[in-house]
């Protein structure tokens, strides 16, 4: 594999066609190259839930056909909390890439790739790290939030808030528009946001009094892009508390069983006590039930009766939402299914976009080291 370095300017049709040998039929990745960029991905601290669909990967399988698509699985940043388990941060990521195919991203439209094998996201990190004040990083109320919730007191590694730079140069590698993510990474898009403008003010003398949409019109690298947020931004866990997540046991998995899922939907905490006691229709279960279940007249009954405690159980519900959730993951299951034992084919989707990706990605770290005066010598990189 070989991820040659464009010269500046050169077009990201003409690097991206030959390494990927598609053809130009509508859907493929020179037509692609065309269409507005997006990034986002995941961290492979575990398998995909409820939380990641609503929050951002129902939102990429409609915007692949529209949209030139990269996703990243960021290995490197599932160490921040698992330095002790590599073996279980790889299976996770193959788990993942099966989730993806399961939920429906296609990779002969979409780039799904791993962060540890695109060299310009780290050498990026680098040269960002240098232009965020450190308690600038810090002050980031998702990396506070993380540290609360996931236990790291105050022996964090140096290279959890690190995380938080290489996520800036995880994005901005690919110069997108647009990031589909849930509410919690708002915070890291602002970061990435002030680093791409500061980047474009300091190396590339763009005004200081623009819009952000004027970037690269005035000479900057990085356009400054934006939060797409899912359609439920932060969908609670089964605790009733904290947003589902992967790494704190309240996550119904894509890859759950019908029988694990009910079982677990079954214990989502409202604290209501009587099937008569008037509920609160803004509890955790409702907020699953706006999300899940489909018919909007049917949403309105059930909180109509709910809220007058209409003799109507939370177990009730719970069994109803239980089969809206089984209904959207049964074809996911299916899928996935397919796709077992199968880690072959999950390396081959990998490496073909690794090698896309990182077309992309030398493209602007090539820029990016022209303004910053660092360029030196041209490269090209091969995969064995
Ligand atoms: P971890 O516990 O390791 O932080 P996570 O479950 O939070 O894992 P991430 O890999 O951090 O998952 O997040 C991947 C994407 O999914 C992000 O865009 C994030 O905003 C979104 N996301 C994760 N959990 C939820 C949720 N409960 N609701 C909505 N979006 C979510
Ligand atoms: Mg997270």
């Amino acid at each position: 594999m070989t991820a040659p370095v464009p010269s500046q300017g050169s077009s990201a049709a003409a690097s991206g066609a030959s390494a990927s040998g598609a053809s130009a039929e509508p859907g493929s990745r020179m037509s692609n190259m065309s269409r507005p960029r997006i990034l986002t991905g995941d961290t492979p601290t575990g398998r995909l839930h409820l939380g990641h669909w609503v929050g951002s990967v129902k939102r990429r399988v409609e915007l692949q056909s529209t949209h030139d698509c990269y996703f990243i699985i960021a290995n490197y940043h599932a160490f921040t909390t698992r330095v002790d388990q590599s073996q279980e941060i790889r299976a996770d990521t193959i788990e993942i890439v099966r989730d993806y195919l399961a939920m429906g991203i296609d990779p002969e439209c979409a780039t799904i790739f791993l962060q540890s094998e695109i060299p310009a996201i780290h050498e990026l990190c680098f040269l960002f790290a240098m232009l965020l004040p450190f308690n600038r990083v810090m002050r980031n109320p998702t990396l506070k939030d993380e540290i609360k919730v996931k236990g790291l007191g105050e022996n964090y590694s140096f290279g959890f808030p690190l995380y938080a730079v290489g996520q800036t140069a995880d994005i901005l590698a690919f110069r997108p528009v647009g990031v589909p993510v849930g509410e919690d990474q708002v915070p890291h898009l602002e970061l990435t946001r002030e680093v791409a403008r500061r980047f474009n003010q300091v190396f590339c003398a763009t005004p200081t009094d623009i819009e952000d949409a004027d970037h690269e019109q005035h000479g900057g690298v990085f356009p400054i892009p934006r939060a797409e947020i899912g359609a439920v931004g932060r969908l609670v866990g089964i605790d009733g508390v904290n947003k589902m997540s992967k790494s704190l046991g309240n996550a119904v998995f894509i890859s759950d069983t019908a029988k694990e899922v009910e079982k677990k939907i079954m214990k989502i905490f409202t604290g209501r006590q009587s099937p008569t006691e008037p509920g609160d229709v803004n509890n955790a279960l409702f907020q699953w039930v706006d999300a899940f279940v489909p018919d909007a007249a049917r949403v309105a009954e059930l909180k109509d009766k709910y809220a007058h405690g209409d003799n109507i159980g939370d177990g009730h519900v719970k069994k109803e939402l239980a089969e809206h959730v089984n209904a959207l993951l049964e074809p996911m299951r299916k899928r996935r299914a397919e796709l077992e034992g199968k880690d072959d084919v999950v390396l081959d989707i990998l490496k073909k976009g690794c090698a896309r990706a990182n077309e992309t990605a030398e493209q602007t770290l090539e820029l990016a080291r022209q303004a910053a005066g660092l360029h030196f010598f041209p490269r090209q990189l091969t995969y064995r």
